[in-house]
């Protein structure tokens, strides 16, 4: 077998060959398609949301479950527009915008091509009109809560009723920090974690689901006093570090390594100048990764200050210091906040995993052969991919093997954790149910033939070795 390193990860051809994979397979299709779309929207089938939910669950095992500092949170996604303006994003979340002055089509300033390290001012999309800057754009999603002011009310009736669709979770947590305290009475460090949606009215959405108006974050928003900051910024960094390296986006060592540097991963750290930091940083490091679009920010580490708690405090009127039992002192914690958007590290994800190789037809070698073809297929790791094994009986018209197979496959659905993670196929010719499971990037795949019949083992074969082994039933040892 010859398997090309990286072989479409660094061309456009990449991504489309993901976003063609991901809706013939079922992950992901176009929001409302039937209807042309609709630009920074997708849906998640089938396969999608199972990637998505095992993303999900990694970091919420290794960042909340496995932690006894860390409070998990559910909070609303509409809420009272004073967070919104006391957090600085009626007023600041907003991108610098130019506006083509012969075709109208707006730009976001940042993002315009640039010459010689300048942003151009000739429209990149009709090559005529010259680029003039536009008032900034405010990326929250206006709403009205309830009926609103009706016809004759006042207009500060009406201005009660507006909200915004969150841009991001992390307020969530903030207006929540007292129920917290008083409920739970944790020490500082302690976190708050919740995973959930966000809507940004993006400028221009592109590139698949790298910059979407409605995707699902995964936040922390951990409570120190300020002269922990740095120790806990670099704790943070390495956790995040060593979490992605563990789903095979690999950018350091072990130990995490030092800020910045990148040990030939896929993952890479940009201290982002203070210019280009958000409203509320004082330190901010993107990990960027190499999508086929180029080198851009998968996740983010964030040191929010005392910023967002102070700010609550003095616009709602509500206490949010912490008080300090031990030493008797009363003060506003500070945060360190990380941050991942789930859709773009799925991204990142099937990026990275789309291989293409050579393989034979699956016999029992599954060497390159004569008959050796060409194969797409996703090297996702074990922990992320939709299905995690696949159960086949070697010919589906002898009920023998097809009960046999059923057996098995009822046993491994058992197995904790697997449960909606087992695929049983019976259709078409062995080497073919290998492909649709590489294609989707199953690890693993069982076939139960007539020798299981007479021994109780089965044959595993590996996804991208296409070796096989002999195991008794009894020893599968999935995880
Ligand atoms: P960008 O500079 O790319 O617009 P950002 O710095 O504004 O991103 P954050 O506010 O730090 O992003 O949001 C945290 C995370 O949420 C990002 O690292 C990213 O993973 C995700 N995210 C933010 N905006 C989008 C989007 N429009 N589409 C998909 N994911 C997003």
């Amino acid at each position: 077998m010859k398997a090309k390193n990286n072989p479409v990860g660094d061309t456009e051809n990449n991504l489309e060959a993901v976003v063609a994979l991901a809706k013939r397979r079922g992950f992901i299709f176009q929001g409302s398609e039937i209807y042309g779309g609709l630009a920074g929207t997708w849906d998640w089938g089938p396969l999608g949301v199972a990637l998505k939910n095992n993303i999900k669950q990694s970091w919420w095992k290794r960042f909340v479950e496995s932690r006894e500092d860390i409070f998990p949170v559910d909070t609303a996604i509409l809420m009272n527009q004073k967070v919104w303006q006391a957090s600085g994003h009626v007023g600041g979340f907003a991108d610098p915008l130019v506006e083509c002055n012969k075709c109208h089509k707006s730009f976001r300033a940042d993002h315009v091509p640039q010459v010689d390290g300048v942003a151009t001012d000739v429209c990149p999309e009709c090559g005529k009109g010259k680029l003039e800057a536009r008032q900034p754009f405010n990326m929250m999603f206006k709403t009205q809560v309830g009926v609103g002011g009706g016809n004759d009310s006042a207009a500060s009736e009406r201005d009660a009723s507006v909200s915004y669709l969150r841009p991001e979770t992390a307020q969530g947590m903030f207006v929540n920090f007292k129920n917290i305290i008083d409920s739970l009475h944790p020490r500082l460090p302690f976190g708050m974690a919740q995973i959930g949606k966000a809507f940004r009215n993006e400028i221009a959405p592109r590139d698949f689901l790298f910059r979407v108006r409605e995707f699902e974050q995964m936040e922390i928003e951990y409570f120190i006093r300020e002269s922990d900051w740095e120790k806990t910024f670099e704790m943070w960094r390495v956790e995040m570090k060593n979490w992605l390296a563990e789903l095979g986006l690999g950018g350091g060592d072990a130990s995490g390594g030092k800020s910045g540097e990148n040990a030939g991963g896929k993952v890479h750290e940009l201290e982002v100048a203070a210019e280009d930091r958000a409203h509320y940083s004082k330190r901010t490091i993107d990990f960027e990764f190499d999508f086929p679009f180029g080198r851009k920010e998968l996740c983010g580490l964030a040191y929010r200050t005392d910023f967002d708690l102070r700010n609550h405090s003095t616009a709602s009127g509500v206490d949010l210091s912490y008080f300090d039992e031990q030493t008797g002192e009363r003060f506003i914690p500070h945060v360190i906040e990380p941050t991942v958007g789930v859709d773009r590290l799925a991204l990142a994800l099937l990026c990275s995993a789309l291989t293409e190789d050579t393989m034979g037809d699956g016999g029992a070698t599954g060497a390159a052969s004569d008959n050796a073809e060409k194969r797409l297929f996703l090297k996702l790791p074990p922990e992320i991919a939709p299905v995690r094994i696949a159960v086949f009986p070697l010919l589906k018209n002898k009920p023998e093997l097809v009960a046999k197979a059923r057996e098995v496959y009822d046993m491994l659905r058992k197995v904790p954790g697997l449960s909606g993670r087992v695929a049983f196929d019976d259709n078409g010719n062995i080497g073919k149910r290998y492909r649709r499971q590489d294609e989707i990037g199953t690890p693993e795949c069982v076939t139960i033939d007539f020798q299981t019949l007479e021994d109780q083992t089965v044959t595993v074969r590996d996804r991208d070795t296409g070796g096989q082994k002999r195991v008794a039933i009894g020893e599968l040892d999935i995880k």
